[in-house]
């Protein structure tokens, strides 16, 4: 990384990157208010540090030694605010809720009613379903999609759906707001890819039996292309335990805000697998310090085509919202009335053999 006067002039990072991607590298400028760096991807050898150093307004070349880097708080310290339509994943607990799947008009318009009424801000629902039985209900495809974007438009939510295919990215990017990598892609490395590449908004959902290192590392697939608009979704992994459909990491939330700049929210509705344990475990997250949640609601569960078992009704999701949003201020009020841990200083105390 190579780190500049924090008031360099756009002439003077121009030549460095330049020089950079003469050299054919990639380079991956950012300022912030204290600083201006640019990131190097690939092997410093290739351009040299010592040239590096001559350039006007460099003032040191500092290495990442982790291998994401992009992704790093090492790199851009402060936290990124991620937008999606109006939404800002910034001052307050970001809901994601809808149903799992787009069923009918009638469901998503509903449903989206509902949970906007009761303070959701950003719509889900899935048109293509990566389901474990190829004779489960897979989607409506584009019909759903043309259903989900209705709903949004109506209750004036932007909204976000889950992508299966590389050569789905430029339709579902027509119709929502933000691209969903589900847990069984996370490390569909041509889907990252061709995420990366097309700048949309992207939720980058824990893959069931992947780390958090492994989760860090699809992330920096997606920001190396291009797009730094990603949220992290903690969505529960796999262990022993069968009560539940998985088992919350709730570890993950403030491990991960400590290592990455973008943004994490918690998916209690696939981490436990059952309605009546959404609330306390959405309520966790929260206190965990997640910056928002992803909740599944349907008009009636009951019926519903796919996660009934976990999906909430209208009402119970407006209790939710109710207590998380409680929780949240509480959280936030102290985070404000206490100093915080500068994060080059926390990662400086790391214990290296816990580095992710
Ligand atoms: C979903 O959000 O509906 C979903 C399939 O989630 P996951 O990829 O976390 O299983
Ligand atoms: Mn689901």
């Amino acid at each position: 990384m190579v780190v500049m006067q924090a008031n360099a002039s756009a002439e003077d990072v121009n030549r460095v990157v330049n020089r950079i991607r003469d050299s054919g590298l990639q380079a991956y400028p950012h300022r912030s208010a204290e600083r201006m760096v640019v990131g190097i991807g690939g092997n410093i050898q290739e351009v040299g540090a010592d040239q590096l150093m001559q350039l006007p307004g460099v003032t040191s070349i500092v290495p990442i030694q982790k291998p994401y880097k992009l992704t790093s708080r090492d790199f851009h310290p402060e936290r990124s605010c991620v937008q999606i339509g109006d939404v800002h994943f910034d001052d307050k607990l970001v809901i994601i809720a809808g149903p799992c799947a787009i069923e009918g008009r009638n469901q998503a318009l509903e449903t989206a009613h509902a949970v906007h009424e009761a303070g959701a801000h950003i719509l889900r629902g899935g048109a293509y379903k990566p389901r474990t039985s190829p004779y489960s209900f897979q989607g409506l495809g584009e019909r759903g999609l043309e259903m989900l974007a209705e709903a949004g438009e109506a209750t004036g939510m932007p909204t976000v759906t889950e992508i299966l295919d590389t050569k789905h990215v430029d339709l579902v990017t027509r119709y929502t707001d933000m691209l969903q990598i589900g847990a069984r892609n996370m490390q569909n490395y041509a889907l990252l890819h061709a995420v990366g590449e097309s700048r949309h908004p992207v939720l980058l959902k824990r893959g069931s039996s992947a780390t958090i290192h492994e989760l860090l590392m699809a992330a920096e697939y997606i920001l190396s292309h291009g797009n730094n608009r990603v949220v992290l979704c903690e969505r529960g992994i796999r262990t022993f335990e069968t009560a539940t459909r998985n088992t919350t990491d709730i570890n993950a939330i403030p491990v991960l805000k400590a290592h990455t700049h973008l943004p994490i929210i918690l998916d209690p509705s696939h981490s436990t697998g059952h309605w009546e344990y959404v609330q306390a475990i959405a309520c966790a997250g929260a206190a965990a310090g997640a910056d928002g949640l992803m909740i599944e609601v349907h008009n009636n569960p009951c019926e519903a085509l796919s996660d009934g078992f976990q999906s909430l009704k209208p009402e119970r999701f407006a209790a939710l919202i109710q207590q998380v949003n409680r929780i949240y201020s509480v959280v936030n009020c102290t985070a404000v009335n206490t100093p915080q841990p500068d994060p080059n200083v926390a990662a400086a105390h790391m214990n290296p053999a816990c580095a992710l």
